[in-house]
């Protein structure tokens, strides 16, 4: 058996779960506040879970003003989009995207509709507006794609953003630290007990072997997929039943297509059966992924789907020339999940203990009466007992002005005033990054793998 030392309790205004982009991005925003005296914590490396796993779009989501009730969250995403290509421009960047409409798809006029708007909400904006491209166009663009398939098509073409999310993660660890805060990885947080008087919480964490105390005023849950199950292991009951969403990437190899990852568009095909799927340039090769399927496992050391890989193996080989057979195309696969609350206004009564089986308890949903697409993307903070605050879903791209939110629940749970500045370059600090190891800038395949 392995002994386990102790140490003595440490004292803190906030603790946070989970060292994803949720929970840095809510330490930076309390740091960057003038608020000293608090840590995140990370079970293994700063952005290893779904934040190094994303489609690495920075972008509203067009799809989604197809539900009028979505369009806040557009509106919301592309103004943070404008945001982090001015405040980050060497890890968020302009991306030209093809839109093609085929027969049994979204007709033309809808497309042109959605991209009119999309246009509109995006506001000011340096980005090119949308167009309809002519068909030497769409080759200039899209050099990759398959002509037979896309002559006498219609083709728009329409400007998002891409990122290195893993990177984000780091500068936005990085930046805190500068700012004061504390970010411990290869460390668990193993319970979390709300004091009997309700003035805040004892956490214990587990860091090599080493058992660490902490009194702390109040605690961020931004654990992703483990949220409730990290709630019922530390003994409390979640509000927020959920279900877990996966999507499935694969990188091809710069070689697998005759163009430049460099100088092409990406392209957003819409498949017959609904489902999007995109191409794209990035990071010098191809990333090509799906994220409509539902996790009815343990999120736990997840291999991609075989039928998510298969799926997007014939999509490939149906839409894009490749210039060798589609397995030999592959670099990397890899899978990301979220959380997608579902149903969180009626509450579950549940009196079982579900320590042993958290996944399996009735706070993971795992189906699900209508597509997954139909689902919100919007982040829902619950206060999940008084003063700890839980993230559920939410986007890459809405995840600094969340954090904002979160930031200023805190300011007031610690009686103390101080503004957000992470929408000021001042809070960032790459180039000091940059000084002490350039290598950090790079995105890191290691972290995908599980
Ligand atoms: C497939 C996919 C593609 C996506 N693509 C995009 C996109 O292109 N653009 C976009 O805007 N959004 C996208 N999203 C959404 C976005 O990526 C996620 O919302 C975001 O990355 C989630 O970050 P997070 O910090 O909540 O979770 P995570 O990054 O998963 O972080 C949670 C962390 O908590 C840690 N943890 C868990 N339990 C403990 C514990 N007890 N103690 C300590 N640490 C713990 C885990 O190790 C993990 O690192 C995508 C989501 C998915 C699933």
């Amino acid at each position: 058996m392995v002994m386990q030392s102790v140490s003595s309790q440490t004292d803190t205004e906030a603790i946070i779960v989970g060292g994803g982009i949720q929970g840095l991005g809510v330490l930076h925003d309390i740091c960057s506040r003038g608020i000293e005296g608090v840590f995140a914590f990370e079970e293994k490396a700063v952005a290893s879970g779904t934040s190094s796993r994303s489609t690495k779009l920075v972008h509203g989501g067009l799809r989604y003003l197809e539900q009028f009730s979505q369009w806040g969250l557009v509106r919301e995403a592309l103004r943070e989009r404008t945001l982090l290509l001015k405040l980050i421009p060497s890890l968020v960047t302009p991306l030209p995207f093809i839109l093609p409409v085929f027969k049994n798809t979204r007709p033309s006029w809808m497309v042109r509709l959605g991209l009119g708007l999309y246009d509109l909400i995006g506001g000011n904006t340096h980005l090119p507006k949308s167009k309809k491209l002519s068909e030497s166009e769409v080759l200039s663009f899209a050099p990759y794609l398959k002509l037979e398939t896309y002559t006498h098509q219609d083709c728009f073409l329409y400007y998002d953003a891409q990122m290195l999310d893993d990177v984000i993660a780091k500068v936005v660890a990085f930046s805190a630290k500068k700012l004061g805060g504390n970010v411990w990885e290869n460390s668990k947080v193993i319970s979390v007990k709300p004091k009997e008087n309700g003035s805040g919480f004892f956490v214990e964490i587990l860091r090599n072997n080493q058992k660490h105390f902490f009194s702390t005023k109040a605690v961020v849950n931004a654990s992703g997929a483990w949220n409730n199950s990290n709630l019922l292991n530390w003994g409390i009951t979640p509000h927020v039943p959920c279900l877990l969403n996966l999507g499935t990437h694969i990188i091809f190899k710069a070689d697998a297509v005759n163009a430049q990852p460099q100088k092409s568009a990406a392209t957003l095909l819409q498949n017959e059966d609904g489902r999007v799927v995109f191409f794209i340039p990035w990071n010098g090769s191809w990333l090509f992924g799906t994220t409509e399927s539902i996790l009815d496992t343990h999120p736990n050391k997840i291999q991609p789907p075989q039928q998510d890989k298969n799926y997007l193996v014939e999509c490939a080989q149906k839409h894009i020339q490749l210039n060798f057979p589609a397995e030999e195309c592959i670099q990397e696969i890899f899978t990301g999940i979220r959380t997608m609350p579902v149903n969180f206004k009626n509450k579950i009564l549940s009196n079982d203990n579900h320590f042993k089986n958290p996944f399996e308890s009735p706070f993971y949903i795992k189906s699900l009466d209508k597509s997954i697409s139909k689902l919100s993307r919007e982040t829902v903070i619950d206060e999940t007992v008084k003063n700890m605050f839980s993230i559920y879903g939410g986007k890459y791209t809405t995840y600094r002005s969340q954090s904002e939110k979160i930031g200023a629940l805190i300011c007031s749970v610690l009686n103390k005033k101080g503004s957000s500045k992470t929408n000021s370059s001042e809070s960032w600090f790459i180039q000091e990054m940059i000084a002490q190891n350039p290598l950090l800038l790079q995105s890191d395949s290691s972290l995908r793998s599980n």
